[in-house]
């Protein structure tokens, strides 16, 4: 579904000027990303969020404190088309207010710009046959084209106290449990999302995810849920993108893609080995530990082809130029990295951390976008293998003339399809 989200008059803007608006946006982006946002009673009274508007997940998510029992926005748009994801920051000096029947983002009381927040997908109101909401299985998003399925909010790193120390899957298991139940979800309740979400033209790419569990049960889980989302759509491979631990058996991962995933993912978070072994305990014990993650990622691009293998980065914690040799390395061998900012968020070992300011991920998200681009990645490559609109995402977008607005700008733009 073609859906306009951007409200800027750009009819007199030049190409250049558009451009120079949306680097603004960017900057925003970058700046909410690490020093969060917050809203007024105001603005949360009048936003139809859960109802008109897409609703935050339930817990901590990328949030610096806890928001049970408050409705927050998902996400929300500048004028010029930025995605911006609502990461809650009581303290921040940016809030969503309320004026004059607006919503506005201000900044130390002046209002910076009219947002809008995200429509809500129909399917978000729907159940399983067995009668679990469809949003708490796999939540959607027109801007993105991605859904993203959670298929357990746990992780077995846990048991030896392994978690990683930017991650709060755990602690936010339990914020669930007591809310919703226990959760485990099953191939056919993920395979009926994706058709719902699908059909509805929300989306067309599912990322599947969840917490660590024993690589011979994961495999066994990620062949069931690819054969029933096959049958349910009725096809022989999907847009979907199957995100596992590094295999010790690297024979498992050619049958993630005989299981009709396009893409895989493994999440290698940080370069430097040490860094690793402090800060992904779980990871850097076992899976092999870092080199086998690395060997995994390299004979996974021969397996699904150039471009179709993804790593997720966690930059902020480790030195920039660490990041940056592991984003190089991996490009050259056809692997997409992609990062989002590093929210130290509520339940996580680092909580109470602050990440670097906007200028250091403008830096590292520039230098991957162009590194993107020299691997020969289109924009449609990063969206089937990734997703999400992250910094890097939208630059690569901005520069390389993707945005919609361009094109109402009477502008030549491409497309991704
Ligand atoms: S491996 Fe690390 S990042 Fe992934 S779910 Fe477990 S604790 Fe979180």
């Amino acid at each position: 579904m073609a859906l306009k989200f951007w409200t800027a008059d750009v009819s007199n803007l030049s190409k250049n000027e558009v451009k120079k608006r949306l680097w603004e946006e960017l900057w925003l982006k970058a700046d909410i990303a690490s020093r969060g946002v917050t809203i007024s009673n105001a603005a949360l009274q009048n936003a139809q969020v859960g109802d008109k508007f897409v609703e935050q997940n339930l817990g901590g998510g990328r949030n610096h404190q806890l928001s049970i029992g408050v409705e927050l926005p998902g996400c929300f748009f500048l004028p010029y088309g930025l995605k911006i994801p609502f990461t809650w920051n009581k303290s921040s000096p940016y809030v969503v207010d309320f004026v004059d029947g607006k919503h506005y983002l201000t900044l130390e009381d002046k209002n910076l710009v009219p947002i809008r927040y995200a429509p809500r997908p129909k399917y978000h109101n729907q159940k399983t046959s067995d009668g679990i909401p469809l949003k708490l299985i796999g939540p959607g998003d027109f801007y993105d084209r991605n859904m993203t399925v959670f298929y357990s909010n746990e992780c077995c790193y846990i048991e030896r106290d392994e978690d990683c120390h930017f991650c709060n899957i755990n602690y936010d298991k339990d914020l669930y449990t007591e809310k919703y139940g226990p959760y485990w979800r099953t191939p056919k309740q993920i395979a009926e999302t994706v058709k719902a979400g699908f059909s509805e033209g929300v989306a067309d790419h599912v990322t599947v995810t969840g917490g660590v569990i024993a690589e011979r049960r994961e495999l066994e889980y990620y062949t069931d849920v690819g054969e029933s989302i096959r049958e349910l759509l009725g096809v022989e491979a999907f847009n979907g993108t199957a995100t596992v631990a590094a295999p010790v058996d690297f024979d498992n991962i050619p049958k993630l893609k005989e299981a009709g995933f396009r893409t895989t993912a493994m999440n290698l978070e940080l370069w430097d080995k040490d860094y690793y072994k402090a800060v992904c305990p779980g990871k850097a014990r076992n899976s092999g530990g870092w080199d086998n993650w690395l060997k995994a990622l390299e004979y996974a691009v021969e397996v699904f082809g150039w471009g179709r293998v993804r790593s997720n980065f966690v930059p902020g914690i480790e030195p920039k130029a660490k990041t940056l040799q592991g984003f190089e390395y991996l490009s050259d061998k056809g692997v997409v990295c992609n990062f989002t900012t590093w929210a130290p968020n509520v339940g996580s070992a680092l909580e109470g951390h602050r990440c670097p300011e906007a200028g250091w991920y403008v830096d590292l998200a520039t230098k991957l976008a162009e590194m993107w681009k020299k691997a020969g990645f289109t924009a449609d490559i990063i969206h089937d293998a990734s997703g999400a609109a992250t910094l890097s995402y939208d630059i690569f977008r901005i520069e390389n003339d993707y945005f919609d607005i361009l094109g109402a700008a009477g502008i030549k733009q491409n497309q991704v399809a």
